[in-house]
């Protein structure tokens, strides 16, 4: 990365963070497609240590360059629905026509190692996900405009018409929920946007209630 300075800021402020806290923090990221969310959550995974993101399951058909179990783990329906039957996910949603879903076991793993856990998911799910209880942070993208929506989603050359219409129709319903967020990004330049989810995810951590109390006696020896 260019920016190996202000990376190095982040790793040094931050890295003391697994002896610090027992349980890692979940950071919860929606926004309609095309509001540049992927782009910004694979960005915030390499600039901020100890921050994963969990690999959901999809019905979806793999992309030119998508990797099985590193962007998805991509599986039939029938295996979608017995996964939802054992009870398998934390929460689950149809998006765009596809099923996705976050496993539990892999999210509680990731948290109980004591890294911090980002899920880029959908507001259904995130709606889930906030009414089971899960303690969480819950962070909205936005583009900043419904033109330049469009413009993006016209130049994802991997959507069909009707799928682009589809996820116009939906960024319309998911944007009206994004008071149910506590933060909100319009992520019009990315730089600034990495910065602003940076900020999030470190104030988060530095939170008083999620530092480990055995840390604190330590330090008072
Ligand atoms: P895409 O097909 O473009 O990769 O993703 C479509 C939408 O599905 C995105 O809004 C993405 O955040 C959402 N999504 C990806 N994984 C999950 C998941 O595990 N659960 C839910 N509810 N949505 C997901």
């Amino acid at each position: 990365m260019k920016t190996k300075s202000r990376n190095n800021i982040f790793r040094k402020s931050t890295s003391p963070q697994p002896e610090k806290r027992k349980k890692g923090v979940l950071f919860i990221v929606s926004a309609p497609s095309g509001a540049g969310k992927t782009t910004l959550c694979m960005r915030i995974i390499k600039t901020v240590d100890n921050l994963k993101m969990s690999v959901s399951f999809t019905t979806r058909q793999p992309r030119f360059g998508e990797v099985n179990d590193l962007d998805y783990t991509f599986i039939s329906k029938q295996e979608f629905q017995s996964m939802i039957k054992r009870k398998e996910f934390v929460e689950w949603a149809e998006v765009h026509g596809n099923l996705y879903g976050t496993s539990r076991k892999r999210l509680n793993n990731l948290l109980n190692a004591g890294f911090d856990v980002l899920l880029d998911i959908d507001t259904q799910g995130a709606g889930q996900i906030k009414e089971s209880c899960r303690e969480g942070v819950f962070i909205f993208i936005l583009p900043p405009s419904m033109k330049i929506l469009r413009e993006r989603l016209e130049n994802r050359k991997s959507n069909t018409k009707e799928d682009m219409e589809k996820r116009l129709k939906n960024a319309l319903k998911e944007i009206k929920n994004y008071n149910r967020y506590d933060y909100v990004i319009i992520n019009s330049d990315l730089k600034l946007s990495v910065k602003m989810l940076e900020a999030v995810i470190i104030s988060e951590r530095l939170r008083s209630i999620k530092i480990d109390k055995n840390h604190i006696k330590r330090i008072l020896i």
